[in-house]
């Protein structure tokens, strides 16, 4: 609700806390296309993902900003008689690397050069995130593992998902594609809300930046995507796909020819 304070969400319907027991708020999930649930933050347009399995298992993907709404996520999760099988890291910014004990001990993936920075950040991450959602368990934030060299899909018995690694905004980055649902889950790329966000710190990053996007583009054409799903902004269709694509390259372009940029996302706040 636009008035609760960040920390906060609506409590259950299900009645008050139980006597010594606090009960987590609902976190609201939408599903997007078969099997394929969103989840949105509190701050930033965060989106989460959950991808279900017929018997339920599920992957869960960025789970969201604060203690309370991933635990949040957990009660959702747990509530509608999933369980949830592994988790991903789109990438390892601090707001991509939070877990919370609820979502259980099952593996949580990014790509190994994703897995190399979250644990070389790790003071970075954990700093970050104390600053901006304070009380996640250390122990948990950023304990990413890496998926086995040369792994194209996830090692989980949940529906396919294809792994689409690639260096725009940050090493490591990944977007998934859930080809039965034609579904992309973009990471940082391709948000309605943000430019392209670059890495700096790479030798190429605009180069980098035009490769990703040739990539998930390939991947999306390859697999018959026709939702898209940002980590930050809102879901798109088929047609919003192509527009983001054909807005990213034209900024891009203009950085490159050094224009002024007219493009409207430059309006809205930025996170990173
Ligand atoms: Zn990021």
């Amino acid at each position: 609700m636009a008035d609760d304070a960040p920390g906060t969400a609506a409590w259950a319907s299900s009645g008050p806390p139980a006597a010594g027991r606090p009960a987590a708020p609902m976190r609201e999930l939408t599903e997007v296309a078969p099997g394929v649930w969103t989840a949105t933050a509190e701050i930033w347009t965060s989106l989460t993902t959950v991808v279900v399995g017929d018997d339920g298992a599920c992957l869960v993907v960025d789970p969201g900003i604060t203690v309370a709404e991933v635990a949040a996520l957990a009660r959702a999760i747990r509530d509608r008689g999933w369980s949830v099988a592994a988790g991903f890291s789109t990438h390892p910014h601090w707001d991509h690397l939070l877990w919370a004990a609820e979502l259980g001990d099952g593996p949580r993936w990014a790509t190994r050069r994703g897995a190399e920075h979250a644990l070389a950040d790790r003071p970075d991450v954990l700093a970050k995130t104390e600053a901006a959602a304070p009380g996640h368990d250390r122990d948990l934030t950023g304990m990413v593992q890496p998926l086995p060299d040369g792994a194209s899909t996830l090692p989980w018995d949940g529906p396919r998902v294809v792994v689409v690694g690639h260096e725009a905004h940050c090493p490591g980055h990944a977007g998934l594609v859930i080809p039965h649902a034609g579904v992309l889950l973009a990471g940082d790329m391709l948000s309605d809300l943000e430019i392209p966000l670059l890495d700096v710190e790479a030798v190429d990053p605009i180069g980098d930046y035009r490769t990703a996007l040739d990539a998930l583009e390939s991947a999306a054409r390859e697999h018959g995507v026709d939702v898209l799903v940002p980590g930050h902004g809102h879901v798109g269709n088929a047609a919003e796909l192509a527009r983001r694509l054909q807005a990213d390259r034209a900024y891009l372009d203009g950085l490159v020819a050094g224009r002024t940029s007219t493009d409207p996302r430059l309006a809205l706040p930025a996170h990173t």
